[in-house]
């Protein structure tokens, strides 16, 4: 019987990095970050989040070196996420909603609060 070597070994794959992702965006907070992974994922667009834990390498790394990076999985879909980003980052997506916890102002295409996490109501 043969055995692979890194068969036990599945958790450190890298495969991930071997596909055609391209990185969409980058934003020092992760609430922002997390909405646009789901606004993308109601419209198809699978994409994925990295640098998510990374914020504790500040002061070995350029601060916006560890900010949390969206990338979206498969390249063909790029340009229908960049539209979408785009509509959201310009305030085109409909009207902006006020957090009842912190009062700040979110994007129509938010389902949580960028500052603290609070779901629209
Ligand atoms: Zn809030």
């Amino acid at each position: 019987m043969r055995t692979t070597p890194f068969a036990n070994r599945a958790e450190y794959s890298v495969t991930v990095f071997c596909k055609p992702m391209k990185k969409l965006y980058t934003h020092e907070n992760r609430m922002i970050i997390y909405n646009l992974k789901n606004v993308l994922q109601d419209s198809g667009i699978e994409s994925q989040i990295t640098n998510e834990y990374a914020s504790g390498g500040i002061g070995d790394l350029a601060a916006f070196e560890t900010w949390p990076e969206l990338w979206v999985l498969n390249s063909n879909q790029f340009k229908q996420a960049e539209s979408i980003l785009d509509g959201i980052l310009c305030g085109r997506s409909g009207p902006e909603w006020y957090c009842r916890g912190c009062q700040e102002l979110n994007d129509a295409a938010f389902e949580l609060c960028w500052n603290c996490g609070r779901e629209v109501e």
